[in-house]
C-alpha cells in the first residue's frame, strides 16, 4: 500500500508559487480555490469567463480574473508566471444539459488545447486537466448493474456524444504534451460531484441538487409529488466536492500518476429511486413518484472502480452519501429560501 500520498504542500511547491484555476466561478474550480487558499497558498489566479458578480464563490485573497480561455491569447494571459496550472474551464451540466447542446460540450476542446499549450509556452510544471466518467465506452453502461468502470474501460472507444468524446480527446493532448514536451499532467475522470455551492436550478443542475431541490419545492409547496428522470433505475455513485480537492492535489502531485487517466469518484452506487429516498429521509417526508420516461437520463448504469487509486494512492473518496447529501440539502434549502426573499442566490446564467 502506498504510504501518505504527496500534496502541493509536501511535494515542495512554495506557498507563493503561482496557482493557475480555470473554470473558478463554478462549483469544483472555486471549492478548489477556496482549498489552496486554506492549505496556506497566497499565489492563486482563479479564471473565469463569467463576469465577477456571477461567481458562484470569491476567494478573498485570491486574484479573481473574468477570461474567456476558449481564446488563445486569454489563455497566455492566465497562465502568465504559472507554475501548476488545474484547468477546469469547459461548457457543462447534467444529462439535460450534455444531451441537448453537444456542440457547446464539443467546443471545450479550444479551452483545453488552448490552455495546455499555453501553460508549457508558460514554464509551468504541472497542468492537470478535469476529465470525466462519460469519457467511458457507453456500450459497457447499459445494464443498471453493470461492473464499476476501471481505467481500461475507456478504450476501445464509444464515450458519451459530444461531452464524452471531448474529454477524450483532452486526455490524449495531457498524454501527449507529456511524452513530447515533457509536462507533467495529471488527469482525474471525476464521476458527479456534488455538494453545496453547486448549480442546483437552471438546466444545468445535477441530479442529487436536483433532487434536493424537488423535495424542498414539494415540501415548500405542499404539493407532495416528485417527477424524477427514467424509471428511476438507473444507477450511479456520487463524490462529495471535499472529497473532489483532496483527490485533484493527490493525483497532481503523484509521480506515478504523471498522464495516466484515473477514477475519482466514489464507489457507492445508488440507483436514482434511492437518492430520492435519501433526500426524503433528510427532508423528513414522503412524496409520490412520477416517472418521464421520455427525458435525459444518460446510460444505465455507472459506478467508479476504485482499486487503481486505491492501490496507487491508499485513498479513496469516502464521504458517505447520506452525509454528504445532509450537508448539501440544507445549503440548497437556505438558497431556495433565500431565493423566495429575493436575495441573491448561486445562479447560473451562462
Ligand atoms: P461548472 O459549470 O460549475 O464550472 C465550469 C466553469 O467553467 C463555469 O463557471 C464556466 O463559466 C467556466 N467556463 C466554461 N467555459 C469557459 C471558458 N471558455 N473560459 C473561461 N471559463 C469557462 O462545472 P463543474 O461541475 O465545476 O465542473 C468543473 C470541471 O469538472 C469541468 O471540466 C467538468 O467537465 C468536470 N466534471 C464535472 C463533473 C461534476 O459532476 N460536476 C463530473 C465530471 C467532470
Amino acid at each position: 500500500m502506498a504510504g501518505t500520498p504527496k500534496t502541493a504542500k509536501s511535494s515542495g511547491l512554495k506557498s507563493d508559487d503561482l496557482i493557475v484555476i480555470t473554470g473558478a466561478g463554478g462549483f469544483i474550480a472555486g471549492a478548489l480555490a477556496k482549498y489552496f487558499k486554506d492549505q496556506g497558498f497566497t499565489n492563486i489566479r482563479a479564471v473565469d469567463r463569467k463576469p465577477l458578480p456571477e461567481w458562484y464563490q470569491i476567494v478573498p485573497g485570491v486574484e479573481s480574473l473574468c477570461l474567456d480561455v476558449s481564446e488563445y491569447h486569454n489563455c497566455e494571459k492566465a497562465c502568465e508566471g504559472a507554475v501548476e496550472v488545474y484547468n477546469l474551464a469547459a461548457d457543462m451540466g447534467g444529462m439535460g444539459f450534455i444531451e441537448r447542446f453537444r456542440i457547446q460540450c464539443l467546443r471545450s476542446i479550444l479551452v483545453n488545447t488552448h490552455m495546455i499549450e499555453a501553460a508549457w509556452r508558460a514554464g509551468a510544471t504541472r497542468y492537470f486537466f478535469a476529465s470525466s466518467a462519460c469519457a467511458y465506452n457507453t456500450d459497457l453502461q447499459k445494464d443498471p448493474h453493470c461492473k464499476a468502470l476501471k481505467e481500461s474501460d475507456a478504450y476501445p472507444a464509444m464515450a458519451e456524444r459530444g461531452y464524452g468524446w471531448e474529454k477524450l480527446m483532452s486526455e490524449m493532448f495531457c498524454q501527449e504534451y507529456t511524452a513530447e514536451r515533457g509536462l507533467i499532467t495529471g488527469i482525474a475522470r471525476f464521476h458527479n460531484v456534488y455538494g453545496p455551492l453547486g448549480t442546483w436550478d437552471g438546466g444545468r443542475e445535477k441530479v442529487p441538487a436536483a433532487i434536493c431541490r424537488k423535495v424542498i419545492t414539494a415540501k415548500d409547496t405542499g404539493k407532495h409529488e416528485i417527477n424524477i428522470w427514467g424509471d428511476g433505475e438507473q444507477t450511479r455513485s456520487f463524490m462529495y466536492i471535499d472529497d473532489c480537492t483532496q483527490g485533484i492535489d493527490y493525483i497532481m502531485h503523484c509521480e506515478e500518476l504523471n498522464a495516466v487517466p484515473i477514477n475519482l469518484g466514489s464507489s457507492e452506487m445508488v440507483s436514482i429511486n434511492e437518492l430520492v429516498s435519501i433526500a426524503e429521509e433528510i427532508g423528513g417526508v414522503k412524496l409520490k413518484r412520477t416517472y418521464d420516461l421520455t427525458a435525459p437520463k444518460g446510460v444505465n448504469g455507472r459506478n467508479s472502480d476504485n482499486t487503481m487509486i486505491q492501490r496507487i494512492l491508499g485513498w479513496q473518496p469516502s464521504t458517505p452519501l447520506k452525509k454528504g447529501l445532509t450537508k448539501t440539502y440544507g445549503w440548497i434549502a437556505e438558497q431556495y429560501a433565500d431565493r423566495k426573499e429575493g436575495k441573491r442566490t448561486v445562479k447560473d446564467s451562462h
